[in-house]
């Protein structure tokens, strides 16, 4: 029979395995058990939903066997099966879920150990074999049909014998070699304990027949106890589902086990919330935090949601109204009795239980994040750099609709100390006089610093929030406010603080030099709203601030989307009066309007370099300076 070829990724996946020096071998076991309880659960749910399907909890488990002499470990299921296309399908590529996580995120090495923490499924049966043979019958089928393949080098598909429905998976263990040992994989206790290690919550029984011993009834009784040798039918799992027993029998390593087979990642999670609620909705919840955002995350392709789960069985892989997109990193699990089943996967996004369920969550993520913030700085601040960005777009989005939810749970690094500080910290740290919330926006901490807008708030002493996302500023924006107090940038107009004294006297220079400032404001018609003497500069000669709803970063944020429509914020060059350059300015007023004119262009283009954006023309930038210099 012809053989077929695995696609090239599976194929890199399938000798990583084959050739692998991980240690822990033992946990194709696992991956084996969970795919047939998947497709229990599938047939499962069908059962349950199909008027046709009769219902019989003995019909569901799974079986291991071992033939000692053939050195073959069998795991049988009476799932859903195979076709002969899914069989294709399915082992011929790999499939989408944990596997091809693990095929983007890592360089698939020779030595990487970090496969025995990822679902690496179905292949990691090379781990352990050298031949695998799986007979598949599906729901329906009249024939079965059985894949073979003893590795790299292809498989086959064939039709065959096989009764019941479900499938079977024959392992031919390896020969063992001076420095693996195979053959456990063929004894009971070994297999007994591994089913305990990494598959007690299946909920489906997992069979073996164990051999045991007893002592033959004496025909006299002063020979000595002879014992013979026979098999009997054991369960091997509890079948308790991890999230439905109580935490203070669980182990932190029990959960993170759980999350990392699950939800295929190789970090233990950040946080672990075991929740429950009774009452009108009841439901028990399963919900983890990773430590780093997934390498899909900021990608169209990511999807957000929950597992979700009817009294055990699972009923939808990702159930994305569950979660908030603001927390659509949250991975995790819901099981609830209280949702109806028989109503098609559509409309049960639409269920009104599962809408009180999705707040309750969303109230709980908050307030175990708040207590995270409180209890473990350190690693709250490692979460929000992971995920600072969702949570800024949350508060953003809808209009603001989440905005409250949202707020407490804010960081920005500010100016004291440069460390990440929340909202509410910074407010009650203000002096009292200070009316405003500060902030600078520009692309690093490094380049906000030397701002020169934010002279004066400074030498107040005022603390200033650092914006350096995107989001950032849009993001406050919509909050507006925060325990009352208003946010204010640093380049905005007015900043509220500027000494009543040094305003007369700025504004007594400004009308003095009437006629300089219209100078300039006409060489920079249709650039600048207006020039002004400045009152928070002290020793810098110029810069730009904005006036109006768009800030400049905002304009630069707005014209990098892609759209024709772009938006420019009304720049006010700002002139410190009391720099040299000022003097030198009034004075070329009356002796060289020319020159007056390529300063002010000059002084324009520069103050626009400070804010991160380039002259509207760089060649004449250039030359203007060149020109000055001759
Ligand atoms: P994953 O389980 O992460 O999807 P696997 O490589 O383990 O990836 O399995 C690939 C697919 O093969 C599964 O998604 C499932 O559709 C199918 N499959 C594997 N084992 C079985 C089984 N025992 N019964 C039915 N289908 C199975």
């Amino acid at each position: 029979m012809a053989k077929k070829q695995f696609k090239s990724e599976s194929k890199r996946l399938l000798d990583l395995m084959i050739h692998s020096i991980y240690t822990h071998k033992e946990i194709f076991l696992r991956e084996l058990i969970s795919n047939a309880s998947d497709a229990i659960d599938k047939l499962y749910y069908r059962a349950l939903t199909d008027e046709n399907m009769t219902f019989h909890a003995a019909d569901y488990y799974i079986r291991l066997s071992v033939d000692k002499e053939a050195r073959t470990l069998t795991i049988t299921d009476t799932g859903i099966g195979m076709s002969e296309e899914e069989l294709e399908a399915n082992l011929g590529t790999i499939a989408k879920s944990g596997s091809l996580d693990f095929k983007q995120n890592h360089e698939i090495t020779e030595d990487a150990d970090i496969i025995g923490q990822f679902g690496v499924g179905f292949y990691s049966a090379f781990m352990v074999a050298e031949t695998v043979t799986v007979t598949t019958k599906q729901l329906g089928a009249d024939s079965a049909f059985c894949w073979e393949s003893s590795g790299a080098d292809g498989y086959t598909i064939s039709p065959c014998e096989k009764d019941s429905l479900g499938t079977k998976i024959v392992l031919k263990l390896k020969a063992n070699t001076d420095e693996e040992n195979y053959d456990e994989f063929l004894e009971e206790y070994r297999l007994r304990a591994l089913v305990k290690k990494y598959s007690d919550y299946i909920r489906y029984p997992i069979h073996m027949l164990m051999t045991k011993s007893r002592p033959i009834e004496k025909t006299d009784e002063n020979a000595p106890t002879e014992y013979e040798t026979y098999q009997e039918d054991e369960i091997l799992n509890s079948m308790v589902p991890i999230w439905r027993k109580n935490k203070s029998e669980l182990s932190e390593e029990e959960y993170n086990n759980f999350y990392k087979e699950k939800f295929y990642d190789y970090e233990d999670p950040l946080l672990t919330i075991h929740t429950s609620a009774d009452g009108v909705t009841s439901y028990k919840a399963l919900l983890y935090i990773p430590a780093h955002a997934p390498f899909d995350y900021y990608t169209k392709e990511y999807e957000k949601g929950l597992k979700l789960y009817n009294s055990g069985v699972m009923i939808m892989d990702n159930c994305a109204d569950l979660l908030p997109d603001s927390f659509g990193f949250v991975k995790g699990l819901v099981d609830s009795a209280d949702l109806s089943l028989n109503i098609s996967r559509e409309i049960l996004q639409h269920d009104r239980q599962l809408k009180v369920i999705a707040n309750h969550l969303q109230k709980k993520i908050k307030s175990e994040l708040l207590n995270l913030l409180k209890n473990d700085r350190e690693k709250y601040e490692k979460f929000y750099q992971a995920f600072a960005r969702p949570l800024k777009f949350g508060v953003y989005n809808e209009f603001g609709r989440d905005k409250d939810l949202l707020k407490d749970l804010l960081m920005f690094v500010s100016s004291k100390e440069k460390t990440l500080v929340t909202l509410s910290e910074y407010v009650s740290r203000m002096p009292e006089e200070q009316k405003y919330i500060y902030y600078a926006s520009g692309e690093s901490a490094d380049k906000i610093e030397k701002l020169p807008q934010a002279e004066l708030v400074r030498e107040k002493g005022y603390e200033i929030l650092y914006f350096t996302e995107d989001v950032d500023e849009f993001a406050i924006q919509i909050l507006h406010e925060f325990e009352g107090k208003e946010f204010k940038s640093v380049s905005s107009g007015d900043l509220g603080i500027e000494n009543e004294d040094q305003k007369k006297e700025e504004e007594q220079k400004e009308t003095e030099n009437k006629e300089l400032f219209v100078f300039m404001k006409d060489v920079l018609s249709g650039k600048v709203k207006d020039v002004k003497a400045s009152t928070r500069l002290k020793s810098h000669p110029m810069c730009i601030t904005s006036e109006g709803a768009i800030s400049i970063e905002m304009e630069k944020v707005l014209n990098a989307m892609p759209t024709d429509h772009k938006v420019q914020a009304e720049r006010i060059l700002e002139i410190n009066v009391n720099h040299p350059i000022f003097a030198k300015l009034t004075k070329m007023l009356s002796e060289d309007k020319d020159k007056l004119k390529k300063y002010t262009e000059v002084l324009y283009g520069g103050a626009l370099l400070i804010e991160g954006l380039t002259p509207e023309d760089p060649v004449e930038f250039s030359n203007q300076i060149c020109d000055l210099i001759d």
